[in-house]
């Protein structure tokens, strides 16, 4: 294992924050994936991940002595240490940054613009050499941008370490509810047995989120290089997924350690762990559309209360929480729009008006403007 320290741009006198990197492996030439970046809670309050790449870095750190490993393997274990910080009135506050609002799991850089001008010309009928032309220019146009706050420094490093991975996962949780994940359609094959060991209670698609958080930026440009470049080969096979580990209190030993060993034993069905392949497991429920996720809003604030099971299929027309109003002494029952898992419940128990109370995974899509929310 080799260590790695990414100094942050100082935000103040005196100051001075840093990305730690842990690196295994080496990338060797052969079948997806070749490197492979994990990093957990960018969402600084979502810690289930920080547990789990714990886990993975012991379990990688034995793998790798036993000469196992046969891909590249960066782990980032603390991704967001701006974030981790942030407390107000003794409360986390790790989704956006306090100095400027951003979500820190927004707004990263998309630089195909820039690099398509540049590959014209350059690329081949070798989708192979494409990818490395591809990559090697994402990296030199992030690496370019301007840098001015300690936040940009922060995403300019975690997309710097990424950029040119085969395979990310970026370790998020939710309010509450069962493991999901996010991704983009093309790459369902390659991630379902991910989901399958992860047990996921949704598997959300998407070809585009139009907000540019972490997973976006890093597949994003190939889709937008391949409809520029029809004439050549462009290879989509930079898949990045946001796997959700629960919610934010679902942090144990013992979850830990069962997803740790589903991300391993997923890992080793590609070929990046050499070992027995573990039996992937039926996926509970097939994917869906992430436009057919229904979020449910408080029509009014008050006490919610849920009734249906989170995590259990529900039907079109089913009561899934009560909003109490003990002022006027009355509940307004919200019942599914559609069908699918009920995926998400509110972590506090009371809402304010507008506020959101329930995801279900639904396999129609909705009209919807913003995938992700804020
Ligand atoms: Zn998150």
């Amino acid at each position: 294992m080799r260590t790695e320290t990414h100094p942050l741009l100082s935000p103040s006198l005196g100051t001075q924050r840093s990305i730690t990197s842990f690196h295994f492996g080496a990338a060797t030439p052969g079948s997806w994936p070749r490197k492979v970046y994990i990093q957990a809670s960018l969402h600084a309050g979502e810690i289930p991940g920080m547990l789990v790449a714990h886990k993975l870095r012991q379990q990688f750190a034995a793998l790798e002595e036993q000469g196992l490993l046969q891909a590249e393997i960066v782990l980032v274990p603390v991704a967001n240490p701006i974030g981790l910080a942030q407390q107000l009135h003794y409360q986390p506050q790790g989704r956006f940054d306090l100095e400027s609002g951003e979500n820190f799991n927004r707004l990263y850089s998309e630089p195909s613009a820039r690099v398509i001008p540049q590959l014209e010309g350059r690329l081949s009928q070798d989708a192979d050499a494409n990818r490395s032309i591809i990559r090697q220019a994402l990296r030199a146009a992030i690496a370019a941008e301007p840098v001015n706050t300690e936040l940009q420094s922060l995403r300019q490093t975690l997309h710097l370490l990424a950029i040119d991975a085969d395979l990310v996962l970026d370790l998020h949780c939710d309010f509450a509810g069962p493991v999901h994940i996010y991704a983009h359609s093309e790459h369902w094959p390659l991630v379902e047995s991910l989901a399958a060991h992860l047990q996921c209670g949704a598997s959300l698609l998407a070809d585009a989120y139009g907000v540019m958080p972490f997973d976006e930026a890093i597949f994003l440009p190939w889709a937008k290089i391949r409809a520029a470049l029809p004439q050549y080969p462009v290879p989509f096979d930079s898949v990045a997924v946001t796997v959700e580990l629960r919610g934010e209190g679902d942090v144990s030993y013992a979850l830990a350690e069962q997803d740790s060993q589903a991300i391993l034993q997923y890992l080793t069905g590609c070929g990046v762990i050499r070992g027995e392949v573990a039996v992937t497991p039926a996926l509970p429920h097939p994917a869906t559309p992430l436009e057919g996720s229904e979020t449910l809003i408080a029509p009014h604030a008050g006490v919610i209360c849920m009734l249906a099971e989170l995590g259990s299929v529900v039907r079109e027309g089913d009561a899934i929480a009560d909003v109490i109003d003990p002022i006027s002494g009355t509940a307004t029952t919200l019942y599914a729009g559609t069908a699918g898992v009920f995926y998400v419940f509110a972590r506090h128990p009371y809402v304010t008006r507008g506020g959101t109370v329930a995801k279900i995974a639904g396999t129609r899509p909705l009209d919807k403007e913003n995938l992700l929310g804020a």
